[in-house]
Formats: structure tokens, C-alpha cells, sequence
């Protein structure tokens, strides 16, 4: 099986208990979940390939606004699979072309997007290792 990363971003933090069912319903094992908070530091870190594009100032400011759930996911084929489930980027092109997905269902448009999902697995055992430094027990 293979792991990916997944964000519930602040948009959509409060549809949190809806989009754990869609998880549950397509067969992903969550296998550590946080909810925590992004500081500018952190933000700016994790989205650091996106330096200097022209959306960079509204993410960082968006992904700040509040909460965020991270979670890693294990399936099979789980990184295209949650892909697939989340939808394209920018949500209002989602609802036309995936209008199940949870872009679609939970996000506003390119910026406002509910939800992340790691693009390679390497992306994700990157993005897993910056919300989960450490898997000591409490
Ligand atoms: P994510 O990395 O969050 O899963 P993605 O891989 O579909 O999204 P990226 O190109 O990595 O998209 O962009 C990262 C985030 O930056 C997007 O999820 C979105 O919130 C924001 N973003 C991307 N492209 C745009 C754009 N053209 N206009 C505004 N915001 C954008």
C-alpha cells in the first residue's frame, strides 16, 4: 500500500466530519491526523515551490486564516487515488468537471480550495514529515 498526504484547508475545516466520511467510503486508512494551525513560517515552508507566483501572497494568507486538518492516508495507489477523489485545483472548474469531488463540494474557486492532496510520493513523504515530525506516543 502507499501513503499520501491530505489538508483539510480552513475553508473547509468545518465540513471536517464530511469529507472523514468520504475518506472512510473510498477505502483510505487514516494513519495520523492533526488538526493544528499554519504559522507564516510553516506556510511559507511548506508552500515554498510556490514562491513568487502571483497567487502566493492570497495562499499564504488563506492557509493562515485558521485551522487545518493534515492527515496521511494509506491505500492502494493512494496518492493518484486521493488526487482523484479531491478534484482539479480551482473549484468552480470542478463543479463543471468532477462536481462529486470535495473541491467541488466544499471549495469557492483557485485559491479557496478545501482540500490538498500531495502530488507524487515523494511529495507526500515530504509534506508527511513537515506536519509529523516525530510518532512518539503520548
Ligand atoms: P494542492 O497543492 O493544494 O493540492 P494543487 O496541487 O492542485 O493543490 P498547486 O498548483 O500545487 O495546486 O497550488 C497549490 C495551491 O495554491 C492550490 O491548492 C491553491 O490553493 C493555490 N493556487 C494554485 N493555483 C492558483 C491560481 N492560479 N490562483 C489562485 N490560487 C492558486
Amino acid at each position: 500500500k502507499q501513503r499520501t498526504f491530505a489538508m483539510v484547508k480552513p475553508d473547509a475545516v468545518a465540513h471536517m466530519g464530511e469529507i472523514l466520511k468520504a475518506i472512510q467510503d473510498h477505502g483510505f486508512t487514516v494513519s495520523r491526523m492533526k488538526l493544528t494551525r499554519l504559522s507564516e513560517e510553516g506556510a511559507a515552508g511548506f508552500y515554498e515551490e510556490h514562491k513568487g507566483k502571483h497567487f502566493f501572497d492570497p495562499l499564504m494568507q488563506f492557509v493562515t486564516s485558521g485551522p487545518v486538518l493534515a492527515l496521511e492516508l494509506v491505500a492502494e495507489n493512494a496518492v493518484a487515488r486521493w488526487r482523484e477523489l479531491i478534484g482539479p485545483t480551482d473549484s468552480a472548474k470542478a463543479r463543471e468537471a468532477a462536481p462529486d469531488s470535495l473541491r467541488a463540494r466544499f471549495g469557492t474557486n483557485a485559491t479557496l480550495n478545501a482540500v490538498h492532496g500531495s502530488d507524487s510520493a515523494e511529495a507526500a513523504a515530504r509534506e508527511a514529515a513537515f506536519f509529523f515530525p516525530d510518532s512518539r506516543s503520548c
